[in-house]
């Protein structure tokens, strides 16, 4: 089997990972269909991130723990890889912020931690009747850093992929290659 065809479902089954489990979000720009190939598990993208919210996740590859703090885009994993794993051409990820029910301002409490959080002002709130507020998400301007995670007292912040379909072309975007903002 080459890397092109990496059976990423029989993968899962063997490591033990749910097949209804979401999948690992590993370093930004890392190319998701040879990951788990080519990395040696070797931890030098976790040594380089100045952020430190890579770790050790399922089999020991690397994952993004959003809790732990945010992607600034700085590249730094990228280019301590010695793994031919990372494509800067792109976007660094196609993951954009979600908020749950559970979310203390749509049950009326007074919070705005996402919000105050995200550095591209990404979230909105809506009036909700009976006092509460409605976040929602500028999929467009969400970069995915994951700031509003570790925000959140309620831990409603979630990151999902965004489905191709309603990813922004780079063209609508006037975005570079390596810009977060090029989903
Ligand atoms: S781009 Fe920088 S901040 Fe983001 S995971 Fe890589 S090293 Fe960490
Ligand atoms: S993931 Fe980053 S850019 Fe997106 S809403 Fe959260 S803080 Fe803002």
């Amino acid at each position: 089997m080459t890397a092109d065809t990496v059976d990423l479902g029989r993968r899962g089954f063997l490591r033990g990972r749910r097949s209804d489990a979401p999948a690992p979000i590993h370093p930004p720009w890392s190319r998701p269909e040879f990951f788990t190939d080519l990395c040696s598990r070797c931890g030098a993208c976790a040594d380089a991130c100045p952020e430190a919210i890579l770790r050790p996740g399922d089999g020991g590859f690397p994952e993004a723990d959003f809790a732990l703090g945010e992607c600034s885009f700085c590249g730094a994993c990228a280019e301590a890889c010695p793994e031919p794993i990372f494509d800067r051409s792109g976007a660094p990820w196609s993951l954009v912020a979600t908020v749950a029910d559970t979310c203390l301002a749509a049950r009326r409490v007074v919070c705005r931690s996402c919000q105050d959080a995200c550095p591209e002002s990404a979230i909105r709130f809506i009036p909700a009747p009976g006092g509460a507020a409605h976040a929602t998400i500028d999929d467009a301007a969400c970069t995915g850093c994951g700031a509003c995670v570790g925000a959140c007292p309620a831990d409603a912040v979630t990151l999902r992929r965004q489905t191709p379909n309603r990813q922004t072309p780079n063209s609508q975007l006037g975005s570079q290659p390596g810009d977060p903002h090029a989903l």
